[in-house]
């Protein structure tokens, strides 16, 4: 995953939590495009926290309930600084050219 280069995935605590007593239905978490979620008669589930982007809170921002919340961004940092994850993602992105200025 671009985001954690070759980090395992489910080593990262990341994912949604609904609040159903929250939650008004409106749906528009089922746009995220990971599957991450699932709709029952009770309204969104979360089936599939490890597929969510790691750092990404879109559901969240425009959830009409304010229902959706995630760990604490602080804790997801000091990972990064602790297992060097900010200079491995650096180091991959210049090896795939992506921090290549286009106009050279
Ligand atoms: S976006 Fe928020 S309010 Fe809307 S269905 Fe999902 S959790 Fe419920
Ligand atoms: S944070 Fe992003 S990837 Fe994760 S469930 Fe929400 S929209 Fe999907």
């Amino acid at each position: 995953m671009a985001w954690l280069t070759d980090y395992p995935r489910e080593k990262v605590n990341w994912s949604p939590t609904i609040d159903l007593n929250k939650c008004v239905k409106c749906g528009m978490c089922m746009n995220c495009g990971k599957q991450v979620y699932t709709w029952t008669k009770e309204g969104p589930v979360v089936e599939n926290p490890l597929s969510c982007v790691v750092g990404c809170t879109t559901c969240a921002n425009l959830c009409q309930g304010e229902a959706i919340s995630f760990p604490d961004k602080k804790v997801l940092r000091a990972l990064y600084k602790k297992e060097h994850l900010w200079a491995k993602v650096t180091k991959q992105l210049k090896a795939q050219g992506k921090l290549t200025p286009a106009n050279q």
